[in-house]
C-alpha cells in the first residue's frame, strides 16, 4: 500500500511549497488536474525507499462563500481520499481561527492527522509552537518548507505509521494484469462487463492492495488475466446502485499497479485534457499501453474521419500506441482489443539479451555515428537489459550525459524495431565510464 497524503491548511501557509518539495523527485508525474478536480494537484514522492502520494488542495480559508466553499468542498474529499492529514499552519501567522475551524473538523474524522508548523524560520520555536497545541490534535512538526527544513524528520514519521506490507501478502493475481481507466461516464463498466464476456469464468474475485479496487482473475481462451476494476461494477448489487465515485487516487495507483494500461476515451467528445493527463502518467510509469475509443457506434461518418485525424495528430508523440475505435455497448471491436493486450504485453515483458542489445548498438552507431563533443568523439560502448515492464536498457559508453536528445531518440527507434517493441514504452539509461 502506497500511503496517501493530504495537505490541508489555510491559503498561504505554505502547501504548495511542500508539495514541490516532497514530490521533487518525480515533479514529471505531477498532474494537475485542473477542471476535473477544481484545485487538487496529485503527485508521488519518495523518501528512503518508500513511495508516497501526495493531495495539495486549494485550502480553507474559514470564509468560505462561492468559489471558496468549492475549494473547501475539495480539501475535504481530499481527506476523505487521504490515509493520513498533514495539516499545515503557519508559526509567523500564529493560530487563527481558521486554524481552529480545520482542527474542528479533524478531530471529527478518524484520520492520523500530523500538524506541521511550518514558516518557523525567525521564529522562537518554543513560543511559536506552543498556541498551536492548544487544538489538541497531538505532536507538532516544525518546518520550514522553503529550505527544506525538518521536512525529512516529518515524513518518517508520518510513514512510521504505515509500516511496509509483508510481501505476498495477498495471494499474486494471475497472467496479465490489464486496468481499465478513464474519465467518468466515458464507458468503463460496460467495456469491464464486455472484456470479462458474457459467460465469463471469473475465478475469485479479490480486495486488491489498490485502494478500493477489485482484482477480477480468469481465463479467456486458456489465457489468465487479472482485471483491475476500478469502475467498481463488481461492487454493485444491481443495476441501479449508483456507479462508485470517480477516485483519480484509485485510477492512478491501478495504473502504476497493472501490466497493461487500457485507456478508454470517449469518441463522441474527442480527446480532452483529462484523457491526456490519464496517457502522461501512463506513459511516466512505464506501463504498456491500448487506446480505445469508445462508443464509436453513435458517431456520424464525417465525425468519425475528424476524431480519427484528429487523434492522429495529437498521439504523434505515442506512435507506439494501438488505437482502437470500438463500441462496449454493442461489443464491436472488443475482442480484438486482447490481440493488442497481449502484443503490449509481450513486447513490455520480453526477455532482452545483453548480446542482443550489445550488437544492436553497435550495428546502430556504425550506421550513425554519435557526434563529437570538444574534440572527443562520444563513445558507446555495451548495452545490457535493466528491467521490464518497461524495458529498460542500460547502455555504458563515455561522455554519454553529452549525448543530444535526436540520438537518444535515434536509438530508441532502433531498439524499438529490433525488439518489436510495440504497445510498450522504452527506458533508454545511460551510464559513463568518465
Ligand atoms: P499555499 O497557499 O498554502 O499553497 O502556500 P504557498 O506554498 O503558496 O506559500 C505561500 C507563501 O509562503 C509563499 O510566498 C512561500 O514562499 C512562503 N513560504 C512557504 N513556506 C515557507 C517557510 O517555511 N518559511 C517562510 N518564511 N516562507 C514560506
Ligand atoms: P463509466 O463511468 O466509465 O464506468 O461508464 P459506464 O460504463 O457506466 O457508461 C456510461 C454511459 O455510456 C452509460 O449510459 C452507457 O450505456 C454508455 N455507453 C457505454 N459504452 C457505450 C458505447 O459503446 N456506445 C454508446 N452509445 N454508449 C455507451
Amino acid at each position: 500500500m502506497v500511503p496517501v497524503l493530504a495537505l490541508v491548511g489555510r491559503p498561504n501557509v505554505g502547501k504548495s511549497t511542500l508539495f514541490n518539495c516532497l514530490t521533487r523527485s518525480r515533479d514529471a508525474l505531477v498532474a494537475d488536474y485542473a477542471g476535473l478536480t477544481r484545485d487538487r494537484k496529485y503527485g508521488e514522492g519518495e523518501v528512503g525507499g518508500r513511495s508516497f502520494m501526495v493531495i495539495d488542495t486549494g485550502g480553507i480559508s474559514g470564509e468560505e462563500e462561492g468559489i471558496d466553499s468549492v475549494m473547501a468542498g475539495q480539501s475535504l474529499q481530499a481527506i476523505e481520499e487521504s490515509d493520513a492529514v498533514l495539516f499545515l499552519v503557519d508559526c509567523k501567522a500564529g493560530l487563527t481561527p481558521a486554524d481552529e475551524m480545520i482542527a474542528r473538523h479533524l478531530r471529527t474524522r478518524n484520520k492520523p492527522t500530523f500538524v506541521v508548523a511550518n514558516k518557523v524560520d525567525g521564529t522562537n520555536p518554543d513560543i511559536a509552537l506552543a498556541p498551536f497545541y492548544e487544538m489538541g490534535l497531538g505532536k507538532i512538526f516544525p518546518t520550514t518548507a522553503t529550505h527544506r527544513k525538518g521536512v525529512r524528520a516529518m515524513l518518517d514519521a508520518v510513514l512510521s505509521e504505515f509500516p511496509e506490507p509483508e510481501a505476498e501478502e495477498v495471494e499474486t493475481p494471475q497472467g496479465v494484469k490489464i486496468a481499465v481507466v478513464g474519465r467518468p461516464n466515458v464507458g468503463k463498466s460496460t467495456l469491464v462487463n464486455r472484456l470479462l464476456g458474457e459467460d465469463r469464468v471469473v475465478v475469485f474475485d479479490m480486495p486488491g492492495t489498490t485502494r478500493d479496487s477489485i482484482y477480477i482473475n480468469y481465463e479467456r481462451h486458456g489465457a489468465n488475466y487479472t482485471l483491475i476494476d476500478t469502475a467498481g461494477i463488481r461492487r454493485r448489487k444491481n443495476v441501479k446502485e449508483t456507479v462508485e465515485k470517480f477516485s483519480i487516487v484509485k485510477t492512478l495507483q491501478a495504473i502504476d499497479d497493472a501490466n497493461v494500461v487500457v485507456l478508454l476515451c470517449d469518441a463522441s467528445e474527442g480527446l480532452v485534457e483529462q484523457d491526456l493527463h490519464l496517457l502522461g502518467h501512463t506513459i511516466e510509469a512505464g506501463r504498456a499501453l491500448v487506446i480505445a475509443l469508445n462508443k464509436w457506434d453513435g458517431l456520424e461518418d464525417s465525425h468519425k474521419e475528424y476524431v480519427k485525424n484528429e487523434l492522429d495528430r495529437r498521439l504523434r508523440f505515442i506512435d507506439f500506441a494501438d488505437i482502437h475505435y470500438i463500441s462496449a455497448k454493442h461489443g464491436t471491436g472488443v475482442g480484438h482489443l486482447y490481440d493488442s493486450i497481449e502484443r503490449a504485453y509481450q513486447a513490455a515483458t520480453e526477455k532482452m539479451s545483453t548480446n542482443f542489445l550489445t550488437r544492436v548498438l553497435q550495428d546502430a552507431v556504425r550506421e550513425h555515428q554519435p557526434p563529437m563533443i570538444r574534440g572527443h568523439r562520444i563513445k558507446l560502448r555495451y548495452a545490457h537489459p535493466g528491467g521490464n515492464n518497461p524495458p529498460i536498457i542500460v547502455i555504458h559508453g563515455n561522455q554519454t550525459g553529452e549525448l543530444p536528445d535526436a540520438y537518444v531518440k535515434y536509438l530508441e527507434r532502433t531498439y524499438r524495431r529490433a525488439l518489436d517493441l510495440h504497445g510498450t514504452p522504452v527506458r533508454l539509461e545511460f551510464r559513463s565510464s568518465e
